[in-house]
């Protein structure tokens, strides 16, 4: 059972299922030439992909090109069906830093034939997450900023509020298609930057006020 870490608390949460958004910033969708979507993308990566900041990332021998997407992500604190965005609003309990890793390589032969983009998607530690802040705790604004790094270089850097979809209006949206349980996370979907990964490389990732993470690749 995979766990969430709350800083400065005792609880945690059991982490359900997983639940991406993608092309959720303008300028990201039109980098990897798709259109911006009039309603949220959305996909599932499962728990057992999930690791913490200062873990290693593993290359799964099927790919060549993985890409880094550092995204804000959601902590589901209630079960919620088909709520409204004030509900959902009131349903979010915390917030941390995540690692959509994504094998583009695998992602775009998958897209050509119209099949999910499951495998490119749910290997094992293709989720990175940080710790987790409660709202209790921290107001998010939306005006923080997200920001990644490669050795040090700066890839990914943009203002949460570039969002095409809020948080509020996503979780909403994905509770009137599938229940959304206590420990349920939602990975909000990644701003412009995206790039491939080495073997040897390190990542650091953040989101101001929030929590920065590390991982290394291998
Ligand atoms: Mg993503």
């Amino acid at each position: 059972m995979k766990r969430i870490k709350i800083k400065n608390s005792t609880t945690e949460f059991n982490i359900g299922k997983i639940v991406c958004v993608g092309r959720n910033y303008a300028e990201h969708a039109t980098e990897l030439g798709n259109e911006i979507p009039e309603k949220p993308l959305i996909f599932i990566k499962p728990a057992s992909a999930v690791i913490y900041s200062g873990e290693t990332i593993f290359y799964p021998s099927f790919s060549n090109e993985m890409h880094h997407e550092v995204e804000l992500v959601l902590l589901i604190g209630k079960d919620i069906k088909d709520v409204t965005p004030q509900d959902a609003e009131n349903a979010i309990t915390g917030y941390g830093v995540g690692l959509d890793m994504t094998l583009r390589d695998v992602q775009l032969q998958l897209k050509s034939k119209g099949h999910p983009w499951t495998i490119a998607k749910c290997f094992d530690t293709s989720a990175v997450l940080s710790e987790f802040v409660l709202k209790d705790d921290y107001q998010l604004s939306l005006n923080e900023e997200i920001h990644l790094s490669v050795n040090d270089e700066l890839r990914q850097k943009d203002k949460l509020n570039k969002m095409i979809f809020k948080p509020a209006g996503l979780v909403s949206y994905i509770s009137s298609l599938m229940t959304l349980n206590e420990g349920d996370l939602v990975f909000t979907g990644t701003p412009k930057g995206v790039g491939k990964v080495n073997k040897g490389d390190v990542i650091k990732a953040g989101i101001e006020n929030i929590d920065e993470l590390t991982a290394d690749v291998q």
